[in-house]
């Protein structure tokens, strides 16, 4: 599995990204590609690639992502309205990066969750 990816670069800043959040354990900023008004990525600040490889240690970080897409919603104004939480994991999912994180998708009525 590779160490180095994308979502690594942007939380040690080695690329240029908008961060909206980041604490000593999550960083969230905002998805390249955009499938709803708000579309947010938080991920951990270490490398678990999948949900897979999360452990019980992990799971004070794993809570946090949540905390922090509350907070979000919250900053956007969706927490009302509503949103999504996503975790894919593994290629029938169709996870793209490896490295774990939450999708966080509003300001908009999503509509169901899988299409048919
Ligand atoms: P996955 O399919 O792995 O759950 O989601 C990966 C997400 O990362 C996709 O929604 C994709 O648009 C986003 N993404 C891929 N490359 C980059 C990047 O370089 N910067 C940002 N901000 N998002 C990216």
């Amino acid at each position: 599995m590779k160490k180095d990816n994308i979502f690594m670069n942007i939380i040690q800043k080695k690329v240029k990204t908008d961060i909206l959040y980041q604490d000593e354990l999550v960083t969230a900023f905002y998805d390249l590609n955009p499938k709803a008004p708000v579309h947010v990525l938080i991920v951990p600040n270490i490398l678990i690639p999948t949900v897979n490889h999360a452990t019980t240690h992990d799971e004070i970080i794993l809570g946090r992502l949540f905390i922090v897409a509350a907070k979000i919603a919250e900053q956007k104004n969706i927490h009302s309205s509503g949103y999504r939480l996503i975790v894919n994991c593994n290629d029938h999912s169709g996870q793209e990066i490896y490295h774990l994180h939450m999708h966080l998708l509003g300001g908009k009525p999503l509509g169901p969750l899988l299409q048919k």
